[in-house]
């Protein structure tokens, strides 16, 4: 089982990175947590998914900023000092700019290559020493649909995501021999609170009903017209971090009810 694992999730202060910790803390596995956010509701957060955590695993928070390099190197080395051990890396901080490529702001492109794809590089960079010495690990990646295929107005986005699908490659490559392996999962619409926010917004903005948005707007390119359930990506993450997962390695495995089929 996972019981005893250590796990660092960054962008887990939120949405999936924050259902992701909470699942594999439920497994008794010790996670660093990591994100952005109200100081009160980030402690709040911690201690809840503490106490509700399996066989004593204990709950941690670093305040890395993903698009800080020398601040990544503090948290991979914050969660080998405090545990002894890095089992699971999850590569999950990111965030969106929609916009026309020529309109597209010069710091914002900087910034979600930066804390998308950079920071990727520079955890799995400092993580890997660590688990090679172990002689096991799992990386795992948050990249996208939109690592496998692209949408108008998102370039920095879909840029930085078949990046990260580009690196986990070539990572799982170089570790394919030593216990570690690394995989990109390619969620499609999941209902974080941002997705949550631009639906009530669209409602507004275009005058429809709620569930036309979710469905004509948010949903349009999802064959099966619902949104991606948290306890999806975790049935995935429990295989890849398992022992059955110890083939499966250099993927990107869609869960995106069809999207990335059509
Ligand atoms: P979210 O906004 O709910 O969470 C993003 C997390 O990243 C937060 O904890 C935030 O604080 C953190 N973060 C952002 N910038 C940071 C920085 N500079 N340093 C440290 N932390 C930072 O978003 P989400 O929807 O849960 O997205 C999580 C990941 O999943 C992202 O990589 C996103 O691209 C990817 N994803 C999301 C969806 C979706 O539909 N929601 C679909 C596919 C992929």
């Amino acid at each position: 089982g996972l019981q005893g694992q250590v796990a660092v999730v960054t962008g887990s202060t939120s949405g999936i990175g924050q259902g992701l910790a909470q699942a594999l803390a439920g497994q008794g596995v010790s996670v660093v947590l990591n994100g952005f956010g109200d100081p009160a509701k980030i402690e709040a957060d911690r201690a809840a998914m503490e106490s509700s955590a399996a066989g004593g695993a204990r709950v941690l928070y670093h305040g890395a900023d993903m698009s800080k390099p020398a601040e990544i190197a503090d948290l991979i080395a914050f969660a080998h000092r405090e545990f002894g051990r890095l089992d699971i890396l999850i590569n999950n901080a990111g965030l969106q700019h929609v916009a026309p490529v020529d309109e597209f702001p010069d710091e914002k492109w900087d910034l979600l290559i930066a804390v998308i794809l950079s920071s990727t590089f520079h955890a799995t960079k400092h993580a890997v020493p660590i688990m090679k010495a172990q002689g096991r690990g799992r990386i795992i990646n948050l990249a996208s649909a939109h690592g496998l295929v692209a949408s108008p107005f998102k370039s920095a986005y879909v840029a930085a995501k078949h990046g990260v699908v580009g690196f986990t490659k070539s990572t799982a490559l170089e570790l394919a021999r030593s216990g570690v392996t690394v995989n990109a999962i390619c969620p499609g619409y999941v209902k974080t609170p941002l997705v949550e926010m631009q639906i009530g917004d669209q409602a507004k903005a275009r005058g429809i009903p709620v569930e036309r948005v979710v469905e004509d707007v948010i949903l349009a390119a999802q064959p099966n017209k619902a949104f991606v359930e948290y306890e999806h990506l975790a049935g995935l993450l429990f295989y890849l971090v398992s022992d059955m997962g110890a083939s499966t390695t250099g993927t990107a495995l869609p869960v995106d009810g069809g999207w990335t089929a059509a």
